[in-house]
């Protein structure tokens, strides 16, 4: 038999500090762009620990942080669970409000917090009914003024420690390391706990070849936010491997992220479809040097197959579509094409890539359909059940946990079909699905396609109701800026035309200035129908 040693996080910041002391992390904050050595990142991290157990936080307290991608939330990153409490990323686009529950409702100890959302947190203080500490994340010169007592400058707590701090040795793999949030469709956010031995796996995953093959190598720049999944998992992964960090801080644009690739010759780079839309913008407008890239992952929502053809033909950048949730640590599938499949033609690759992908090793998946289990004709519909090491048992605490996790998986809420390569494909959530006259017809789909048109930024379907066939697709488009009113919806109907039966077609198209977008950048389905309902009661 073999040993059982634990799978705990500490070997991972301590390989980094071991193996690779030279490596880089470059990270921007709002004071401007830092670089950083591992061996720097992991003695800062070690003084981390040390601070957070001298202001009394003890092994399964939860810690929040509220902050945007820099070196101090990655130091966090490590220093909160390697000491054995929990590192509570919080969604700083959320609501005031839901910040408020979620804070209490996982009973946050302390809070480590940027400069910027600080504010945001002096207001809601007297709400909070459990935290001790407030940790503000700046040098000591960039304290905000402030009347709460208890707040720390979190380089003046680090200068203080000893820098004689050890990990402890016994840490249990299936003791809590972190948790997020997610957003419910109604009511509070509900909590995702993962485990070290989770998130130990899961890395390992991200490492995989036929994955997102993350390596020492690479150099890898998270656009999505650590409060997203923690960042998809990329800067645990990234710390282990050696790979080196380039975190681009608060409030970035497409040109910022464009000249962080091109200065820093990031290799991986990871965002939802949004972020890659504006920088396909930026990129078609002004030129930069992106030959360093060997992967653009997008997930978070469909890719459409527009955009990954964009990325891939007109700027030789190789695109991976994935596919994930808060409850997932986030990677379940990814589209990496088979080696007999790298014979198709271009088009069909594209229609490859364009879906979700394969599952990646380690996890089980099924398709529960109408009558039992889908089958796997790449037609046939179910609903996507998952589990594995790396996939959560339950919500934090919560009610709701029965809805989701039923015998021993994960019911994700997610209509897919899959082909008979195993390759899937998102064909909606359960609830944007549109039932017409009986028949389902996929939003997805429908946006993919008018995604695809010179003229459109960005598109929507959402469903409104209707007397004879219960529901109908209505189509929200944003134009490019250099098209705004030079394209009639006759024109959008007859690029539709060919690639649709003709019930699939939307009963209307809107043009739109913006489409509402959740606190991660997805398209806000719940608003964009109310008003897209709203507007048609008041058309009638
Ligand atoms: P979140 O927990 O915020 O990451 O949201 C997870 C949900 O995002 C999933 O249940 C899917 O509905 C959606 N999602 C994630 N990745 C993709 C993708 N590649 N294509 C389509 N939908 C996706």
């Amino acid at each position: 038999m073999m040993m059982q040693t634990p799978l705990t996080m500490t070997q991972m910041i301590r390989r980094a500090e071991k193996f690779f002391p030279k490596k880089e992390v470059v990270s921007r904050t709002g004071s401007g762009i830092q670089r950083f050595t591992y061996k720097t990142i992991a003695e800062r991290t070690k003084r981390l620990a040390e601070s957070l157990q001298k202001l009394g936080i003890k092994r399964g307290d939860k810690v929040g942080t509220l902050a945007w991608n820099h070196h101090r939330h990655l130091e966090a990153y490590f220093a909160i669970p390697c000491s054995g409490a929990v590192l509570h990323t919080i969604n700083i686009r959320l609501s005031p409000q839901h910040i408020i529950y979620i804070i209490n409702h996982a009973e946050d100890q302390a809070l480590l917090i940027d400069p910027d959302i600080f504010p945001l947190i002096e207001k809601v203080k007297d709400q909070l009914t459990t935290v001790k500490a407030f940790i503000v994340m700046c040098a000591e010169g960039e304290m905000p003024e402030t009347t709460i007592e208890s707040v720390y400058n979190y380089e003046r707590l680090l200068q203080e420690a000893s820098g004689n701090y050890e990990y402890p040795d016994d840490l249990d793999e299936n003791a809590p390391a972190g948790m997020c949030y997610t957003s419910a469709t109604t009511g509070n956010p509900k909590g995702v706990v993962y485990s070290h031995r989770g998130i130990v796996l899961h890395s390992m995953a991200l490492g995989m070849a036929d994955s997102a093959a993350v390596s020492e190598k690479d150099i890898a720049l998270p656009v999505v936010p650590m409060f997203h999944v923690n960042a998809w998992g990329l800067p645990f992964a990234a710390v282990w491997f050696g790979t080196s960090l380039v975190l681009p801080g608060p409030y970035f644009t497409p040109k910022l992220i464009a000249e962080l690739i091109e200065a820093e010759k990031v290799t991986i780079t990871a965002g939802v479809p949004t972020i890659w839309l504006g920088l396909l913008k930026e990129l078609d407008e002004n030129n930069y040097d992106m030959s360093s890239l060997r992967s653009v992952l997008c997930g978070g929502s469909a890719a459409p197959r527009g955009m990954i053809k964009a990325f891939e033909e007109k700027h030789g950048i190789p695109f991976m579509h994935a596919y994930g949730m808060t409850e997932t640590s986030p990677l379940v599938v990814i589209s990496s094409l088979k080696s007999y499949q790298e014979e198709l033609s271009s088009e069909e690759k594209l229609n490859i890539k364009a879906m979700q992908g394969i599952l990646v090793p380690g996890l089980e998946m099924k398709v529960v359909g109408k009558d039992g289990e889908a089958s796997w004709d790449g037609k046939e519909m179910g609903e996507l059940a998952i589990r594995g090491p790396w996939i959560a048992s339950g919500y934090y605490r919560d009610e709701r946990s029965d809805e989701a996790f039923r015998d021993g998986w994960l019911y994700t809420g997610d209509v897919v079909t899959v082909d008979e390569e195993g390759f899937m494909k998102i064909v909606d959530r359960t609830k944007d699905l549109i039932k017409s006259g009986g028949e389902w017809i996929s939003s997805v789909d429908l946006e993919n396609a008018l995604m695809a048109h010179e003229a459109i930024f960005e598109a929507a379907v959402v469903s409104v109701p209707h007397e004879e066939w219960q529901e109908r697709p209505i189509a929200c488009v944003v134009l490019k800026e250099g098209y705004k009113g030079t394209v009639t919806k006759e024109e959008l109907y007859t690029f539709l035309q060919p690639q649709f039966a003709k019930w699939w077609l939307p009963d209307d198209i809107l043009f739109m200035e913006e489409i509402p977008k959740t606190s991660v950048g997805k398209f806000l389905k719940m608003r964009l129908r109310d008003q897209v309902r709203t507007m048609s009661s008041e058309l009638k």
